[in-house]
């Protein structure tokens, strides 16, 4: 997990808009793309990694979020919820939320998805 610590203080330097122009600020975004990428790769090889919380019922799937990719912290998530008649989409972090009716569930996958990409709502401690 030390390599997602300094991929996390590489973030946090990065995450100031207003000091960069607009090159620099594209640069950044490119790099905050490849410590993304590099995060997701130590996470995948980390076999050691915090238990996510139970899925609650209902649940047919779960997106983890930017933030949980840059800090481990895998309980920050977007949770899918399908009933017969809808689908619904939830960031536990912050809040968000989008639902549809269950033929379109790619769609709220999809919205949860580019939610999930952007979000940096950290998740709220549970112990
Ligand atoms: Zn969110």
């Amino acid at each position: 997990m030390t390599d997602i610590n300094q991929l996390l203080d590489q973030a946090e330097q990065l995450i100031r808009p207003a000091d960069l122009s607009s090159a620099q600020l594209h640069k950044a975004d490119t790099l905050a793309r490849i410590a993304t990428a590099r995060a997701l790769n130590a996470i995948a090889q980390d076999t050691t990694h915090t238990p996510t919380q139970a899925w609650a019922a209902g649940v047919t799937a779960r997106l983890l979020t930017r933030a949980a990719i840059l800090t481990g912290n895998r309980n920050a998530t977007v949770d899918i919820h399908d009933t017969p008649q809808r689908s619904t989409a939830l960031c536990q972090p912050c809040g968000w939320t989008k639902d549809h009716g269950i033929t379109y569930r790619a769609q709220v996958l999809e919205w949860a998805q580019e939610h999930a990409d952007q979000c940096t709502a950290l998740a709220k401690p549970t112990t």
